[in-house]
């Protein structure tokens, strides 16, 4: 859903996307994040829901510092950004796809090349039950 950026449920939809990402982007799932801060899972899920339930300043700041991102980096609108940073990745067995960063991607690929390995990086599936891989979707992206 798209809201005007003088409506408030637009910052609220920037927030719980990036919340999302960046939760994945470490591996966690929603349980886990709930843990580290110690709030329940039905509030971390509602923060990602697009339902956009709303937040508090003090929640986001707990988010940000267990997931290691800047407080600034949530509230950043992805979608304003260059789209060519993020190399698009599907899940081999459930078929999810991601978006990772291309420096990250870039830097595994560093790593693999050193190791010779020539193969294009993967990582695991992050969602729960699911241990697939997610490899590029579009290895010209690369
Ligand atoms: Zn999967």
């Amino acid at each position: 859903m798209e809201f005007k950026k003088d409506d408030e449920n637009y910052i609220y939809e920037v927030i719980s996307k990036n919340v999302k990402k960046y939760r994945k982007l470490k591996g966690w799932t929603q349980e886990k994040l709930a843990e580290e801060i110690n709030y329940s899972l039905s509030f971390i899920s509602g923060i990602e829901s697009t339902y956009h339930q709303t937040f508090s300043l003090g929640a986001i700041w707990r988010i940000s510092r267990a997931l290691g991102v800047d407080f600034a980096k949530l509230c950043e609108d992805d979608s304003l950004s260059n789209k060519s940073k993020y190399i698009n990745y599907k899940c081999n067995k459930c078929g999810e796809e991601t978006k990772l960063p291309i420096e990250m991607v870039k830097l595994f690929k560093d790593i693999n090349e050193i190791t010779g390995n020539k193969n294009l990086p993967s990582f695991d599936c992050t969602k729960e039950d699911c241990n697939g891989k997610i490899t590029p979707t579009n290895p010209m992206d690369f």
